[in-house]
């Protein structure tokens, strides 16, 4: 992270360490947060746009430009309109994976109907030896979470030596993410340098998230990506951040509006989010 270092009156620092006192924590998070405030922009901070729930349901339209998207965060995780592919957002680019296989960068005016985000602020920065499957790769990244209770980021870069994902292709009309899930695509790739952007979203989210682990991966060419399913590694660098804030905007569409969201979609999120 960079080191500002700023000239400040006597009375401001008396005040910053009557804050730091009370709060705990030490100066940078103090200073962080207060510029963060006095900026407008947020840290730590995980933005969604619509439910899982709503995308399960079958509302897939555009709510919101990928423009937008990238006003709120730099890193994340999502869909376009009409369940086009997925989405990987990495380094303030957007990533659209087709399920014919080809891997786009969306163009600001592209539109999602459901998106997370963080503008992402590694606190951990480590180097993992190579992993054999999915969940060597889901108990290195359970080290580093101290809480079951908070979003985390996760940022892993390196050489995949195996590594399978899959990519939605859009449904009929109005179809629902169940049918997309059973005409996805499925894509294997060996010794590949690439990026795995994912998140950890507690049990009680998922309600509206997709609880748990999800990775989405692009490769270091960006020609290759998708949703992950299963991966064996070599040695990654893996970087963390743990969220606290949770920003749920939703959509005004007139197909969210009237959408009954009243059951639980859980289970066919579960499935849909499967290998078939
Ligand atoms: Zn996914």
């Amino acid at each position: 992270m960079p080191i500002v270092t700023a000239d400040i009156p006597v009375s401001i620092k008396i005040a910053l360490d009557k804050e730091i006192a009370r709060v705990g924590g030490d100066e940078s998070a103090a200073i962080t947060a207060a510029l963060a405030e006095y900026l407008g922009t947020p840290v730590h901070t995980l933005f969604q746009v619509s439910t899982s729930g709503a995308l399960v349901a079958g509302v897939s339209s555009r709510a919101v430009s990928v423009k937008t998207i990238l006003d709120h965060g730099d890193f994340g995780l999502g869909t376009f309109a009409d369940l086009d592919g997925e989405m990987a957002v990495l380094d303030g680019r957007v990533y659209q994976i087709q399920g014919n296989g080809r891997v786009l960068e969306a163009p600001a005016d592209a539109g999602a109907p459901f998106a997370v985000v963080t503008r992402f602020t590694p606190q951990i920065d480590v180097e993992v030896e190579p992993l054999a499957a999915l969940a060597d790769l889901q108990a290195a990244c359970d080290k580093f979470r101290s809480s079951s209770n908070i979003f985390y980021a996760f940022r892993l870069d390196g050489r995949f030596s195996r590594i399978r994902t899959r990519a939605v292709n859009p449904p009929r009309q109005g179809g629902r993410l169940i049918e997309a899930a059973k005409s996805q695509s499925e894509f294997l790739f060996t010794d590949i340098d690439g990026t795995l952007v994912g998140l950890w979203s507690p049990g009680f989210s998922s309600a509206f998230s997709v609880a748990g682990y999800h990775f989405h991966f692009i490769s270091a060419d960006r020609q290759h990506g998708g949703h992950l399913l299963d991966c064996a590694t070599g040695k990654l660098q893996l970087r963390m951040e743990a969220l606290t804030d949770f920003h749920l905007a939703l959509p005004e569409t007139e197909s969210f509006l009237k959408a009954d969201l009243s059951k639980n979609t859980a289970q066919e999120l579960a499935y849909a989010e499967q290998a078939h």
